[in-house]
């Protein structure tokens, strides 16, 4: 092995940038490493939930040194004034899946997941990370890929290579032959079934083996289907799939190796199964009873609402095939009243999209469809920066504009407590010091 002087790497890193029309983020902080300090009439403070004016951050390295109200900006400092703005942390979606994508044919797509080779996924991938970042969501959790496509593209946006969110990833979702992870299509004499090491397992040792093997290669967080989904052909939405059994090994297997464990769930009975195995987020949540989303207040489980998806899929129901399109029309009736119960109940929400089942980009969509079902704008904006942080335990660095947090920050136009909706045309995207959208 021969270590490289530092003048070729960065020679190395300009041709790079050069190529891709961006600053890779492994040497951005070399070539940015003076103080900028950005300006708007607002400021989300999303530790208090509440807007303040004149909001003023300043960031040096890569993170935010300082961060108020009408702050004296100190003479040498650049200023980035984004006039009637109001500045946020980078948003996080906590439900997507990178590899995924939305046409207007179910056909289309399903014929694409299955036939595209794992590099030319990789490379659509790499544009909807792009979309995704520019729709100023700075950090994203992959629930859900194949053949280590979100992987890939986690590494290759943490080493600089193509411009990206944040990416945690859980590889392939763990669920029962015949279950919603089981997307194996064909008739068993053409090809062997998948197993553990595709997520597919039966029994509580082949469940552990599972999620050894996520680990292994390399998964931040543990997904898992403890009851049926929507896009699958052959499970009913919303009975267990899973035996409780199953259910607790792979809670107990995942918080062993300290992994989080966010559980796939439409169905009540699964729901109360995945909850009572100690998992840390029901996503969907579809058919979730009250008594339900009290005890996910109690234990202090996430929902992760994917009001948006629910949406998407009821106005597609008829493009799709008949056993989907019952499954679709079904949840997508339910899930937004059980949102609005469960704001009621007082239960921790981080916002997921499932872009992917949706066209990526979108995301920001998701905040003005919880304000449309009970939450406040505020609630809404916490729900996509400091709750979705604690979700994914990464509050330590991110979800707030606090001094010696990375410097992840999102501008939209106007009062955003005024109208939600201006998430959805950020008009300045800085992830870690860089600036992917606005004023450089
Ligand atoms: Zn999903």
């Amino acid at each position: 092995m021969s270590i490289k002087p530092r003048t070729s790497t960065l020679a190395h890193a300009v041709l790079l940038a050069t190529a891709f029309g961006t600053v890779p983020q492994s040497w951005a902080a070399d070539v940015a490493s003076a103080p900028i300090a950005i300006r708007a009439a607002h400021l989300f403070d999303s530790v208090k939930g509440t807007l303040v004016d004149a909001g003023v951050v300043v960031i040096d390295g890569g993170k935010i040194v300082s961060v108020g109200s009408g702050l004296a900006i100190p003479e040498h400092v650049r200023v980035i004034d984004l006039g009637d703005a109001t500045l946020l942390p980078g948003f996080i979606d906590a439900h997507v899946h990178l590899q995924s994508v939305s046409t207007d044919s179910w056909y289309q797509d399903f014929y694409d997941g299955i036939m595209r080779f794992p590099a030319e996924q990789a490379l659509y991938g790499a544009q909807y990370a792009r979309q995704t970042l520019e729709a100023g969501f700075t950090t994203v959790r992959d629930v859900g890929s194949t053949d280590y496509v979100a992987l890939g593209l986690r590494n290759a946006i943490r080493a600089g290579a193509i411009p990206g969110p944040r990416l945690l990833v859980s590889n392939y979702a763990i669920g029962a032959t015949a279950g919603h992870a089981d997307q194996d299509p064909y008739p068993p004499q053409r090809i062997a079934p998948a197993g553990p090491i595709m997520g597919v397992c039966n029994g509580p040792e082949e469940c552990r083996a599972a999620v050894r093997y996520q680990i292994k290669y390399g998964a931040d967080v543990i997904k898992f289907m403890p009851s049926g989904g929507v896009l699958s052909l052959t499970d009913p939405v919303d009975i267990p799939e899973l035996t409780q059994e199953e259910m607790n090994a792979i809670v107990g297997e995942a918080h062993t190796w300290k992994r989080k464990v966010a559980a796939h769930c439409h169905g009540d009975l699964a729901a109360k199964m995945a909850i009572a195995a100690g998992v840390d987020s029901i996503e969907h949540g579809s058919f979730l009873q009250d008594d339900t989303l009290l005890e996910m207040k109690k234990k202090h489980v996430f929902l992760v609402p994917t009001l948006f998806a629910g949406v998407w899929v009821g106005e597609k129901a008829d493009t799709f095939p008949a056993p989907i399109a019952v499954k679709a029309r079904a949840a997508s009736a339910q899930i937004q009243q059980m949102f609005q119960h469960a704001v009621r109940i007082g239960v921790p929400v981080a916002l997921g999209t499932d872009a992917g089942v949706e066209p990526h980009g979108q995301n920001a969509r998701e905040f003005a469809l919880m304000v449309a079902n009970g939450m406040t704008p505020a609630q809404a904006l916490l729900a996509g920066t400091a709750n979705g942080a604690e979700l994914l335990g990464i509050a330590d660095r991110m979800g707030t504009l606090q001094a010696g947090k990375v410097a992840d920050i999102v501008a939209v136009p106007g009062n955003v407590l005024d109208d939600i909706r201006a998430t959805a045309h950020p008009l300045f995207v800085m992830k870690d010091g860089t600036v992917y959208v606005g004023p450089h």
